[in-house]
């Protein structure tokens, strides 16, 4: 007997990179083999010297399929045996090594947006909804598209053993959002891009497309995000680590290394509007959504937990973030 293995990697595609799969039939019980695919297809590669390499790292139950069916997350990889230039992957591995022993865990909030026909799920064929105040974790079919959807996802998330932690309808219909985590930089990444695979497979079903575009309508209508919720041992036992953290986040340079790394389009969310800061300057505070950085409530009641940056795009690189923040709030915390 076989199984269906769905080997899933990340594209090369700028400025926001795709996923990509193919199916490939094993014997039951086989290890999962490395494989190839055309990289001039995927922007990884030149036509000449097509030839890329798919190294798994995470295999899961294929909610999709069933039965003994896998989902595999793989690295890319060029012929010589080096991590491909794309694969972002590869460079969080040596800084989460690095600084293992502060143990860091993340959240991330994935935000997205539903299309159908061209526009957002809800939108109607002519010009706009009336604006924004009852969907945000609305209830009725006059404020809440594609709940199906969602439930199907976060079903196939579980099934899958995806650290999923919640959903909720967002601000602008037919926006959502899932959370990920708490977990580790490189579990949480994986297993962002895992549950970002299974919500455009289920969605396509529908004959909807889901999007992680920051930007998907112009105007006065909240972007999308991918808040990144960090603590480390020490921030969730003393609030000297959280403030040492949020500070670490203003030093010199650090806002526009951090930027530069979190997603397409940034300067066009983080507007200063719409619950954000504006992206070239930096701020933390308690409770505050116009911050960059929130300390949540019970974080200063309770004077431990954690920070949320606010700052990254829903079309993140969850490999690049989650390597930012450890390796500058680590450092600064290792002193
Ligand atoms: P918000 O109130 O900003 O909408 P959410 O509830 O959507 O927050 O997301 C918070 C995220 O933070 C969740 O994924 C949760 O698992 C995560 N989280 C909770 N505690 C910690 C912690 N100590 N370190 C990192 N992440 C955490
Ligand atoms: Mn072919
Ligand atoms: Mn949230
Ligand atoms: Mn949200
Ligand atoms: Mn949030």
């Amino acid at each position: 007997m076989s199984y269906k293995a769905e080997y899933i990697w990340i594209d090369g595609t700028e400025p926001s990179a795709k996923l990509r799969s193919k199916t490939r039939i094993l014997p039951d019980g086989a290890d999962l083999p490395d494989w190839g695919f055309d990289g001039s297809s995927t922007n990884q590669a030149p036509g000449d010297n097509s030839d890329c390499v798919l190294k798994p790292v995470l295999a899961v139950p294929d909610p999709i399929r069933g039965g003994e069916h896998k989902l595999v997350l793989c690295e890319v990889y060029l012929v010589d045996g080096t991590p491909h230039p794309t694969n972002n992957r590869a460079k969080l591995r040596p800084v989460a090594e690095k600084y293992a022993a502060q143990e860091s865990w993340f959240g991330i909030e994935q935000e997205y947006t539903f299309f159908q026909a061209g526009r957002p799920l809800g939108f109607p064929e002519t010009g706009f909804p009336a604006p924004q105040g009852p969907y945000y974790c609305g209830v009725g079919a006059d404020e809440v598209f594609g709940r199906e959807i969602v439930e199907e996802h976060l079903e196939a998330c579980l099934i899958a053993g995806i650290k999923v932690s919640g959903i909720n309808a967002e601000v602008m219909p037919g926006q959502w959002e899932f959370q990920i985590g708490p977990a580790s930089p490189l579990e949480v990444s994986d297993h962002l891009w895992l549950a970002r695979w299974l919500l455009y497979r289920i969605a396509e079903d529908h004959d909807v497309a889901a999007s992680i575009d920051a930007k998907p309508v112009k105007g006065d209508w909240n972007g999308a995000g991918a808040h990144t919720n960090f603590s480390t041992k020490a921030m969730r036992e003393s609030y000297d680590a959280i403030v040492t953290a949020c500070e670490s986040l203003g030093a010199e340079g650090k806002v526009e290394e951090h930027i530069a790394g979190y997603g397409e389009g940034i300067a066009d969310r983080l507007t200063g509007l719409h619950e954000t800061a504006p992206f070239n300057e930096y701020s933390y505070g308690v409770s505050n959504r116009g911050a960059s950085v929130r300390i949540p409530w019970q974080v200063e009641v309770e004077k431990k937990g954690y920070i949320e940056d606010r700052r990254p795009n829903a079309n993140i690189d969850p490999y690049n973030v989650t390597r930012l923040l450890v390796n500058t709030c680590c450092e600064a915390l290792e002193k």
